[in-house]
């Protein structure tokens, strides 16, 4: 019950841009790259992006290329003044007011970041690590330890019930933390040793209190709150009643597609997966 997985309605986006060179595995700036440069400071966990880099003694890590410049990623020390003079916003307000490219640049800059920032110290020997030649990691110059970027990977499950129709049902629930009153998938983190479809069926019978079978993958988006990976799925009612973990969800309950609640914006992978199942009937 420890890790809490955000879940606000600016829940957004994964598309594939164009960018497969938006994941630079190496450390460095392309030998060959002649376009622009980019400079998304991290401030805190908030973004300020400027072609000029505010200051050069700051860390900064390669995020990749993004349509023909490079994009970096800039740890803004807690106790340096502020070089965006308070414009810097987070990740969920930097959604819409950025290309779909750009926020997808600016949370893996911020991942980076965050990774770097609680990577400075080898967890086994506790000596300082330093980056490692030839790969995205931090090595301890001692044991030989490599950390690399973390990544917690989480599940997000459409649970339906009956037969495929206008009466088949969907199973939607409004999260305790919600901050309006939004009815969307119900999600959690997948536990240590276990299987992405293992940790669908653990959750929702944790969090409603039923049996779910027939897991299929439907899609993933990275969430970088602060390191996520959402993995998408559908499953099938088997049996039980709902049963809500109060800690967790406020309410859930059955939707038929002509009387859905209010359910997530945009193109988050909730709502990827309830425009799905809205397709079929
Ligand atoms: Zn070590």
């Amino acid at each position: 019950m420890a890790r809490v997985l955000r879940m606000d309605p600016m829940d957004q986006a994964t598309p594939h841009p164009n960018s497969s060179d938006l994941y630079a595995a190496l450390n460095v700036e392309p030998a060959d790259h002649a376009g622009g440069h980019r400079y998304i400071h991290v401030i805190g966990t908030s973004v300020f992006v400027d072609t000029e880099l505010a200051d050069e003694s700051w860390e900064r890590h390669v995020v990749g290329i993004v349509e023909g410049d490079a994009w970096w990623a800039v740890d803004v020390p807690a106790d340096a003044e502020d070089p965006s003079y308070g414009s810097a916003l987070d990740l969920f307000s930097y959604f819409g007011r950025a290309a779909q490219s750009e926020w997808m640049a600016a949370g893996r800059a911020v991942q980076i970041v965050e990774w770097a920032r609680t990577h400075r110290f080898c967890g086994r020997c506790a000596t300082p690590t330093e980056p490692s030649p030839g790969e995205r990691g931090l090595k301890c110059s001692n044991c030989g330890l490599v950390a690399y970027p973390r990544l917690a990977p989480a599940m997000i499950v459409l649970v339906t019930r009956g037969e495929p129709g206008p009466d088949q049902e969907a199973l939607l629930a409004r999260g305790v933390n919600f901050p309006m009153p939004m009815y969307s998938c119900l999600a959690g983190f997948v536990e240590a040793g276990e299987d992405l479809e293992g940790a669908v069926v653990r959750e929702v019978a944790e969090e409603v209190g039923v049996r779910v079978g027939n897991v299929t993958y439907r899609a993933s988006q990275p969430w970088p709150f602060p390191h996520s990976l959402m993995i998408g799925f559908r499953a099938e009612y088997l049996s039980g009643d709902l049963v809500l973990d109060e800690t967790e969800i406020a309410d859930a309950n059955w939707y038929r597609r002509d009387a859905l609640p209010t359910i997530p914006p945009g193109i988050s992978v909730a709502r990827r997966l309830i425009d799905q199942w809205l397709a079929e009937a």
